[in-house]
């Protein structure tokens, strides 16, 4: 039986009950976190077509959207030499890696309420989770800190991400609008689990065979 998508299931599961009880952020953090936690504790359930390597930049691939856009989930994908802008959010968002090691350029707001590089950077590896948020610091900048091998990161936001107006610096450090929108123009399958029910059988009887070709 093959299940390989189920932790992602799991998760989406998980984040769905999450919004639908709580809306306060610290809340949403603090469980969301312990839920991303327990998916980048797995590296084998992220299909081939979500951990793609882009030549030209990174990519950002849409893994689930909740149905009233309360969250979104994102693979990241990384290859060497590949970085965001400085940018921000606007929402709240964990980050948690799943393979390779990101660097992260630490922003603030200064008084006139101008991001500013703080010359702090740190670098996130498989296991670390960071939070971002207008409450908790929402201005960084990220890039891979491997020079030969793709890095990933599993993304999860407080709104449909890719569909957000939110604001980056140009090469002048000026402030302007951008939507980031998806590299994937398909969704993983995490709902075909047939397999596994047949696997299991009627409550009292043998386990049914699988169907033939053309039986569905
Ligand atoms: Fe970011």
């Amino acid at each position: 039986m093959s299940d390989a998508i189920a932790p992602l299931r799991d998760f989406v599961v998980g984040m769905t009950q999450l919004v639908g009880r709580s809306s306060d952020e610290r809340t949403l953090l603090a469980e969301g976190r312990a839920l991303l936690k327990g998916l980048i504790a797995d590296d084998a359930w992220l299909p081939a077509a979500f951990s793609a390597a882009r030549k030209d930049r990174y990519a950002q691939y849409l893994l689930h959207a909740d149905a009233l856009e309360r969250f979104s989930v994102v693979s990241f994908v990384w290859g060497p030499g590949h970085r965001t802008p400085v940018h921000n959010h606007t929402v709240w968002g964990l980050v948690g890696v799943l393979r390779g090691a990101e660097r992260c350029d630490e922003f603030a707001l200064d008084a006139a309420g101008q991001p500013q590089g703080t010359g702090r950077h740190h670098v996130m590896l498989p296991g670390d989770i960071e939070a971002v948020s207008p409450t908790v610091g929402d201005w960084h900048r990220v890039s891979s800190a491997l020079p030969d091998e793709v890095s990933i990161s599993i993304h999860v936001y407080g709104a449909n991400i890719g569909a957000v107006r939110r604001e980056r610096l140009d090469e002048q450090g000026r402030r302007i609008d951008f939507v980031s929108g998806y590299d994937s123009e398909m969704l993983p399958n995490l709902w075909d689990r047939s397999a596994a029910v047949r696997s299991q059988g009627p409550a009292d009887g043998p386990a049914p065979t699988t169907p033939a070709a053309g039986a569905r």
